[in-house]
């Protein structure tokens, strides 16, 4: 019989198993992290080393680090190998100041290669499978931290790449896909050139499995993409400093993200006060690696607000489970008064079947007055509709976000296509009050 784990000691190994190879990895990073310029001051600033590190909790003595550390000290300041040792870089795109970048050795990417088909294997991917990985490659981590991974577990790979959803669909049909990579809002504008193709992908493909991610999304919208697939979906969450893809990926009981506790250190913590928050309370994820020689990061603050599922899994494995990221500590708007996390709007847009598959929120100021605008493209045989229907929806809906966040929004609804659609993430908010 075949196991439903990657591997199966290492994902069922017990908590105090665990927590000790833990300490013993945080000791060994701690090693390589004095290395580096920036952890070398960091760490005699604060005067521990590895030696002081007896149990998990002793993380709590460590420094955080910020993005804004990474900005600081680029491009080498966390560098803790020679140069000739790395064979590659990921950064992010920088358009504001530098950018943060992130250095592997040869360990560094065999290691991330196997949390990904760890990842893969856990959503229930096998070698038999064709997978397309509709995704930018370069210098984001998505491409290629994927193709390495699913290359790793032994499916026939497609770097389809990102964008070109005609070529997309061909590639599909052409060498009978059957589980594919994208980013959740990609998926709703590929669905509407299924559509205009007449084509159906839950009876069109062979497609059974789609890994979303990358960005924020509700379980509703994961469910309005596994009913028009006619698929499981499964979430996969990552971020470019911790390797990207391939940190928490959720089984095949869909019920919260196995974050892999052999290759990192988890802590929540309140934002404010940067203590940490019981299991089952929402805080910030801060991650520390253990896997990695080139590039240690110790507890990163990557203002990812979620929390740790209580209770054990289903599947068995004993790595504890995240639940979706319900935010940013450092997204939330503020719109008269009251705070706003776009999610919240994306939740009840999601619930009207009216709606289509994107939105944008623009915060202007008018004559001192702050205008939330909400445009949200309407499906197609809606949007031809008469005019007193079109009223009414924009009412409804205009009422259900004031009930959620508190601040009435200014409406609009759109034909399908109108809202400008970005290469990579969908961009939710456009705040122009920041120019006045
Ligand atoms: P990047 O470093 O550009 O890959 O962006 C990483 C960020 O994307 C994370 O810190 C999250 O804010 C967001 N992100 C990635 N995966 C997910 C996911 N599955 N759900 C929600 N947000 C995600
Ligand atoms: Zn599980």
């Amino acid at each position: 019989m075949t196991s439903i784990y990657w591997e199966p000691e290492l994902e069922t190994l017990s908590r105090n198993d665990l927590q000790k190879l833990q300490v013993e990895r945080l000791k060994k990073t701690l090693g390589f992290a004095g290395e580096s310029s920036f952890y070398k001051s960091k760490l005699q600033e604060c005067g521990i080393s590895a030696d002081d590190i007896k149990c998990v909790e002793d993380i709590r003595k460590l420094p955080f680090t910020t993005k804004q550390d990474l900005r600081d000290h680029f491009p080498y300041g966390f560098l803790s190998l020679d140069k000739k040792e790395i064979i590659r870089l990921h950064s992010s795109s920088g358009t504001t100041g530098n950018p943060t970048v992130i250095y592997h050795n040869r360990h560094d990417i065999a290691s991330w290669a196997n949390l990904m088909a760890r990842s893969l294997y856990t959503a229930g991917v096998r070698d038999t499978d064709v997978f397309q990985n509709i995704c930018g490659y370069g210098l984001f981590t998505g491409g290629l931290g994927f193709q390495y991974g699913i290359e790793r577990l032994g499916c026939l790979s497609i770097p389809a790449g990102a964008g070109n959803s005609l070529r997309q669909i061909k590639l599909m049909q052409d060498y009978g896909t059957t589980v594919a990579h994208a980013i959740p809002s990609y998926l709703g504008r590929l669905y509407e050139v299924f559509e205009s193709m007449n084509l159906d992908p839950a009876k069109d493909t062979k497609l059974h499995t789609l890994v979303i991610g990358a960005e924020p999304h509700t379980d509703e919208q994961r469910r309005r993409i596994e009913d028009m697939y006619g698929v499981k979906a499964y979430n996969s969450f990552g971020l470019s400093e911790m390797n990207g893809p391939g940190v928490a990926f959720e089984c095949t009981y869909q019920d919260g993200l196995h974050i892999w506790e052999d290759a990192y250190i988890v802590e929540i913590v309140d934002p404010e006060t940067l203590e940490p928050v019981p299991d089952g309370e929402v805080g910030e994820l801060v991650m520390t690696t253990l896997d990695r020689q080139a590039n240690p990061l110790i507890r990163y603050r990557t203002r990812d607000l979620t929390r740790i599922i209580p209770g054990d899994c289903a599947c068995g494995r004993s790595h504890r489970r995240l639940d979706r990221i319900t935010g940013r500590s450092d997204d939330m708007f503020i719109i008269k008064g009251c705070n706003v996390f776009p999610m919240q709007i994306e939740k009840v847009l999601l619930k009207v079947p009216e709606v289509g598959s994107d939105y944008l929120i623009t915060l202007d100021r008018q004559n001192d007055n702050d205008e939330m605008i909400v445009e949200v493209e309407v499906k197609k045989d809606w949007f031809r509709g008469d005019i007193t229907r079109l009223d009414k929806l924009t009412k409804q809906i205009t009422h259900q976000i004031r009930d959620e966040v508190l601040a009435k929004p200014i409406v609009k609804l759109v034909e399908p296509g109108a809202i400008p659609k970005t290469e990579g993430k969908a961009v939710r908010v456009k705040d122009l009050r920041k120019r006045s």
